[in-house]
């Protein structure tokens, strides 16, 4: 699970430009910040436009020499920056660099310590919505590429940045935008700047993501709502059959029951489990991070270890509910009731598959016998990095240098919907997922923010990391031999 550092050349006069560069990172960052480009539905796609807009003069003052912006039909610009190999590096590998712009809703902005989009410094963090997630991962790999090219004319390796338009809202063109420009976006290797590192000052790799389905099911009894008291009895109650239908699909411990649900989840070896234990994971400190209330127990598999039910099994989550409310609630029966689904997917798991099991399970399970319509939504799919390629020795070497702190190779429970397809179509090419947020970042949360040591940090590891996957390349059979053993 950690590394130590390798000796690799002298970066002082690359890292003597990031740290000249610094206050021009920041003032990037904090005007990205300011522009409100919010992916969900009901906001103002103009926002999002000028986002993208902004991302790639932002990459063109930032070391990249190209910059355009990639259209799909109804969805926001995704922005493609390049910049070639220095000179001595035309043979390197090409890396695509990844990171998105759109951002989450602010929710309720009164809640707010400061206005979201108006960047705070407080207390060594940056505050503001996108100030973590993402746009810092924006601009760790854009100060990276920066600093090589005003300290040696270009990165070791080719550089591709892609920034993405609707990551918060589970990258719902992936396919079409794939298809339009997968072309474009030939790499050997992928460095994503979207997660999170396992505590601050603490180098994280990301090698799992847990993929995301949900459904829409509506349970219909009634053409019209009427008193409980005339009718209730021999009249079902749908909202009384709707929780029945949820309660039924997770078992007493919360943990999913849908039968097959899970099935060809790739389960871990004896020799993972062991080092997911060697992790120091503090069950108290985790439960402070989530607000869990005093004498709540944890839910899931109680066999299986927090971190383990966490990144490695499904979990579903009821994320809507229609029903009345309960100020003014009437004595009635309503004719229907209606539920959102999302179920995050253990690594393994089809995510056609999971989404056809639950959509079947929700039809077939109804109680009382009601109408049910259930309407399949999202389908993302999970993710696992293969931990023994060289690219992913090499930048575990190069975040530690940069940190000074062994790397920790963790897990995730969230999702990147881009990452599994994209990496199949580039042709299973390796996967480093640098942590850019830290445990209390709060992403997609109010108050959310950056720690801003932690992004210095991670601007140097970006700069030290391009260096390390142009040397461990090399030759480039290197990666290819590696690819055709792994099964
Ligand atoms: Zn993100």
């Amino acid at each position: 699970m950690t590394s130590q550092p390798a000796s690799i050349d002298d970066l002082t006069d690359v890292l003597t430009q990031l740290d000249q560069r610094a206050s021009a990172h920041r003032e990037a960052l904090e005007s990205l910040v300011a522009i409100p480009g919010i992916s969900a539905e009901g906001f103002d796609p103009g926002e999002l436009r000028r986002s993208a807009e902004a991302v790639r003069q932002v990459a063109l003052a930032h070391g990249c020499d190209r910059a355009d912006l990639l259209e799909v039909e109804g969805a926001p610009p995704a922005v493609l920056a390049e910049r070639d190999a220095a000179p001595d590096g035309h043979d390197a590998p090409t890396v695509l660099l990844y990171a998105h712009h759109d951002v989450q809703p602010p929710g309720d902005t009164e809640a707010w310590t400061s206005p979201p989009f108006e960047p705070t410094e407080a207390d060594g963090r940056l505050y503001g919505r996108g100030t973590a997630d993402d746009k810092a991962g924006l601009m760790a790999h854009l100060a990276a590429v920066d600093a090589w090219a005003r300290a040696r004319g270009g990165p070791p390796c080719h550089v591709k940045l892609l920034v993405e338009g609707e990551e918060e809202v589970g990258s719902t063109h992936l396919s079409a935008f794939l298809a339009a420009h997968g072309d474009r976006l030939r790499a050997d290797a992928v460095v994503v700047a979207d997660t999170v590192n396992w505590k601050v000052g603490v180098p994280t790799l990301t090698t799992s993501l847990r993929g995301l389905v949900d459904a829409t099911v509506e349970v219909r009894a009634l053409d019209h709502t009427v008193h409980s008291g005339m009718y209730g009895g021999p009249v079902p109650d749908p909202v009384t059959a709707l929780t029945k239908l949820l309660a039924g699909a997770v078992d007493d411990h919360g943990a999913v029951a849908i039968p097959g649900f899970a099935d060809d989840a790739r389960p871990l070896s004896d020799a993972e489990r062991h080092t997911l234990r060697q992790l120091d994971f503090d069950v108290e400190t985790f439960r402070a991070e989530a607000g869990l209330l005093e004498g709540v127990p944890l839910a899931g598999d109680p066999d299986a270890h927090p971190l383990e039910r966490l990144w490695r099994r499904p979990h579903l989550t009821v994320v809507g509910f229609d029903a009345p409310e309960v100020a003014g609630a009437a004595n009635a029966l309503q004719p229907a009731a209606r539920a959102k689904v999302s179920v995050r997917l253990a690594p393994g798991q089809d995510p056609h598959r999971a989404r056809r099991r639950l959509v079947e399970w929700l039809q077939g399970n109804t109680p009382f016998g009601l109408q049910v319509e259930a309407t399949p939504g999202t389908a993302a799919a999970p993710f696992e990095a293969d931990t023994a390629h060289p690219a992913v020795r090499a930048a575990a070497d190069a975040l530690a240098l940069a940190y000074g702190r062994e790397t920790v190779l963790a897990g995730l429970g969230g999702s990147i919907p881009l990452i599994e397809p994209l990496t199949q179509r580039l042709g299973d090419v390796p996967v480093l997922m640098v942590g850019i947020e830290d445990p209390d970042t709060r992403a997609h949360g109010i108050d959310e923010s950056l720690h801003l040591a932690d992004f210095a940090r991670a601007c140097s590891g970006q700069a030290r990391l391009l260096q390390a996957l142009a040397r461990s390349a090399r030759p480039a059979e290197a990666w290819r031999n590696h690819a055709g053993e792994v099964s």
